[in-house]
């Protein structure tokens, strides 16, 4: 089993393989249900990992601050990124460098690998990240333009649930993003990195009409702010 809860934008709070993992940790935005890291840290008592996936403000977020808060957290991401935010955190020894393409062992029955990610990023490549747990996977795709190798992504890791941006301006937009899960073939999609400012306004429910025309096989489901969806 596997708990996925959607705090807004790009951020979610993964449980799975007894870990919890919080993924581009903007816990603020202006949808997340948390308004500062200890209103966060007073629902959730642990974090073990924090994984960033590329330098922009609106995914780095709160991580520095999530670091000095959760002193067992460690934080994954490209290796320039992962040293630069531990370091800034004065927690070096809690960074998990890695990059594109590598499985990295965080526990027992738990592994991640980056993908690539279309996009841009000042420290190390942006990327999306595959999420092995021991009997699902995961996967979240970043800040990213659709791309033809998310099918060698679903051949190699046959992801059971697909977290895809569908704002547009800066990631794909609905259309892409439809085009995406038809590559990706997960069992089910949650729509991220909309409606968080003007420029990423969208309506997830014409998303999730295209899919259910397009990808039949493919439930969407449109998680609200502080949502947990159980896969
Ligand atoms: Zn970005």
């Amino acid at each position: 089993m596997a708990l996925i809860k959607w705090l807004g934008h790009a951020a979610f709070v993964i449980n799975i393989s007894r870990a919890t993992i919080l993924i581009d940790p903007w816990i603020t935005n202006p949808l997340s249900p948390y308004r500062s890291v200890n209103s966060f840290a007073k629902e959730h008592k642990s974090v073990d990992y924090i994984i960033v996936t590329h330098d922009h403000g609106d995914h780095v977020g709160e991580a520095i601050e999530l670091l000095s808060k959760f002193t067992n957290a460690k934080v994954v991401a490209v290796f320039e990124l992962a040293e630069e935010l531990a370091g800034k955190a004065g927690a070096t020894e809690r960074a998990i460098p890695a990059n594109i393409g590598g499985r990295v062992k965080l526990e027992k029955d738990l592994e991640i690998v980056f993908t690539q990610a279309f996009h841009s990023s000042s420290k190390g490549a942006p990327t999306g990240v595959v999420i092995l747990g021991e009997d699902k996977t995961i996967y979240h795709a970043g800040d990213t333009g659709v791309f033809s190798d998310m099918k060698l992504i679903a051949e190699l890791y046959k992801p059971r649930v697909a977290l895809l941006p569908i704002g547009g301006h800066y990631t794909m937009g609905i259309e892409e993003a439809v085009k995406a899960v038809e590559l990706l073939k997960p069992r089910v999609v949650v729509p991220m990195h909309y409606n968080t400012f003007n420029v990423i306004m969208t309506d997830p429910q014409l998303f999730a009409r295209l899919v259910r025309e397009r990808v039949p096989e493919v439930e969407v489901r449109i998680l609200n702010p502080g949502q947990s969806l159980e896969v």
